[in-house]
């Protein structure tokens, strides 16, 4: 197993050993199983999936770092809910907030922040929305 810490400003979200853990770097997708190597990579806001045995949990994380050591992998986000705590109504009312902003062009909206905000807000509602598909499935009445 590898140990891994999840930390922001905030909180450490989690602390605890897990069979693997994949992220969501700038480059894409990363797979960390024990013995990777040694690695700091830069997060997007993106899916963190970690696995012990079977069971999969979700998380979103709303970007930061990544570092993979000999003992273990620790995540700096700016922010990180599981699955299960995301409100989807508010991250569908920022992901619109942040579209509005965007589509107004205005030299007052600072393009950057809104286009962050709406990275931020569609990787929840993926994250939320593939939770809960993993859910449904899950519990699919056998025929
Ligand atoms: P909003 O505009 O709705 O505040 P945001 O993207 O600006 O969204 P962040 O600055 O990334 O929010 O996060 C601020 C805090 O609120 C963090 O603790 C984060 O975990 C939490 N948070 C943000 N959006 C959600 C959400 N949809 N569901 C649950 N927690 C959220």
């Amino acid at each position: 197993m590898i140990h891994l810490e999840v930390l922001t400003a905030e909180s450490a979200v989690v602390s605890t050993d897990v069979d693997s853990v994949v992220a969501t770097t700038l480059d894409g997708q990363i797979g960390i199983l024990r013995g990777h190597v040694p690695l700091v990579t830069v997060l997007q806001p993106g899916e963190l999936v970690l696995r012990v045995g079977d069971q999969e949990t979700y998380l979103s994380v709303s970007g930061g770092f990544l570092r993979v050591m000999a003992d273990g992998v620790v995540v700096l986000a700016d922010a990180c809910e599981y699955a299960e705590e995301i409100d989807i109504e508010r991250a569908e009312a920022a992901r619109q907030r942040a579209e509005v902003l965007l589509r107004s062009g205005s030299p007052e909206t600072d393009a950057a922040a809104a286009e962050a905000a709406l990275r931020r807000s569609i990787a929840r509602l993926r994250v939320a929305d593939r939770y809960r598909a993993r859910y449904r499935r899950r519990h699919v009445p056998q025929l």
